[in-house]
């Protein structure tokens, strides 16, 4: 109790108002008016007498003086305290800078013993995600600059085969958890599963794909991990403080933003399909098997997979547009549903397929399933052409790393012209047909020459 009276907070002084000899001209007592406690008399001269026991130092008096002939002062008990008070301060700061520095130790502790850069390889029925691969590739970047293993996280039922083809992508060490209760994708066990091997192994950086399952699990593993997450990086690099440096579109598109996780592990990243180029296969690389198991029972989860209904669409949906090597793209500038068969035909003379701008979609023109961009399909093809498309960068962010970029639309200064290869200024319904013609003009030829 004495001990609290004594940590009972000190109040600042305000100090006291005294008279300045000589300056006062008795103008009246207006600082006796102004005082609210009485702690002002007025002597023979017209002079304050200032009450010292009263005073509370709210400086009414001196800022009225009008000859400035009041000022305030500390009293020399008050100065006693106002040193204690500063010593006090110095002290709660010193403490306090302690305190960081000891945990910002602990944390820097932590941390290092994180080593390794994982990607988790996501398969349904046994067939691999592409875009696991791709995240091997721009892995083995990173690991390469921290100077440490690229490890994959294989999970599911019989898989040994999967860990020897994440080695033939470049991973040197995969840790498999293979149990009958992995054969289809549930959150929980595989959720469980990963933390487990973070606990033990304690990797500093964990890739998984940007799909439906990706996204699911990664959240739940961050969650579990309380580590930060990162989702659809469009690029990542490790800076010269060993943080890898994860970069998303951010506001709309409209901005890049570079996201870093400073004080957990792992640093955790989620990349759509396409992103990432596709590193080499090289088959006759080998890595170690690290075998695991989780400790639970089937009876232990309460989600049971009854059946498996395959959502693929059929029919013109079906198109794959984040696979294709030839894309044509049409936008508003095409200007009516009917216009995009002449898409559809300079597509079939290149063995490509059809897609559309977020702005075709809309209009009904296309199915949402052909659309490119950052809410669309991220594609990466041989030939991008971009039919009527602004370039908005909403949809730059989706194909901008395609091989070759054609943009045709008929104001030059068009965003689209920006990220071309090629550009046509013109009007894309006269061009279009031009282009598909001359291609079948060209194939005629040559089939009468090679005849
Ligand atoms: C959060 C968010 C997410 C988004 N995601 C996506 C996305 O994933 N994908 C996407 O595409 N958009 C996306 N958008 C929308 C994006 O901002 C643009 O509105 C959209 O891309 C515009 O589509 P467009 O280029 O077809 O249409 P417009 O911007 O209207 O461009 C039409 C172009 O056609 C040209 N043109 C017109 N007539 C002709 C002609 N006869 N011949 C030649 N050229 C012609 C015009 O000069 C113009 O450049 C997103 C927006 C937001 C806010």
């Amino acid at each position: 109790m004495e001990e609290r009276e004594q940590k009972k907070k000190i109040k600042k002084p305000r100090g006291v108002a005294r008279l300045i000899p000589g300056k006062c001209i008795a103008c009246g007592a207006l600082c006796q008016e102004s005082c609210p406690k009485d702690a002002i008399e007025m002597n023979d001269q017209g002079e304050p007498i200032i009450i010292v026991e009263n005073c509370i130092g709210c400086a009414k008096c001196v800022k009225v003086c009008p000859t400035e002939a009041l000022e305030m002062y500390l009293t020399p008990e008050e100065q006693r305290l106002l040193d204690e008070l500063a010593k006090q301060a110095g002290a709660k700061a010193v403490a306090e800078v302690e305190e960081v520095v000891e945990e910002e130790a602990g944390v820097a502790a932590r941390l290092k013993e994180y080593k390794g850069v994982w990607v988790f390889v996501e398969q349904t029925d046994g067939k691999p995600a592409t875009v696991s691969w791709e995240l091997l590739g721009v892995g083995a970047d990173l690991s390469k600059t921290l100077g440490v293993d690229l490890c994959t996280v294989v999970i599911g039922d019989k898989m040994e085969d999967l860990c020897q083809e994440s080695f033939a992508y470049g991973a040197s060490k995969a840790y498999l958890m293979d149990d009958p209760l992995f054969h289809h994708y549930r959150t929980e066990p595989y959720y469980r599963a990963i933390c487990q091997l973070v606990d033990k192994y304690k990797p500093e950086i964990m890739l998984l794909g940007a799909t439906g399952l990706g996204r699911d699990l990664a959240g739940a593993v961050a969650t579990e991990l309380k580590t930060g997450l990162t989702a659809d990086c469009t690029g990542l690099t490790i800076d010269d403080k060993r943080y890898l440096l994860q970069t998303r579109p951010a506001f709309g598109g409209n901005i890049m933003a570079t996201i870093l996780t400073e004080r957990t592990r792992p640093q955790m990243a989620t990349v759509r399909p396409h992103v990432m180029p596709m590193p080499e296969k090289d088959t006759s690389r080998k890595g170690e098997i690290i075998s695991e198991s989780l400790a639970i029972k089937e009876e232990d989860i309460a989600v049971k997979v009854l059946e498996v209904i395959d959502d693929r669409k059929h029919g013109a949906e079906a198109v794959d547009v984040a696979a294709a090597d030839v894309i044509v793209s049409g936008g508003r500038g095409m200007h009516a549903k009917e216009n995009f068969s002449m898409l559809e035909r300079l597509a079939d003379e290149l063995g490509g397929v059809v897609g559309s701008s977020r702005g075709a979609v809309e209009a009904g023109w296309m199915p949402v399933e052909r659309q490119v961009g950052q809410t669309g399909k991220t594609v990466r093809p041989k030939i991008y052409i971009a039919c009527g498309i602004s370039g908005a960068i909403q949809h730059l962010v989706g194909m901008q790393d395609s091989d070759v970029i054609i943009a045709i639309n008929r104001d030059k200064q068009a965003p689209i012209f920006e990220v071309a290869t090629y550009g046509i200024v013109g009007d894309v319904l006269q061009v279009v047909p031009a282009i598909t013609n001359r291609i079948k003009e060209l194939r005629a030829q040559k089939s009468v020459s090679t005849m």
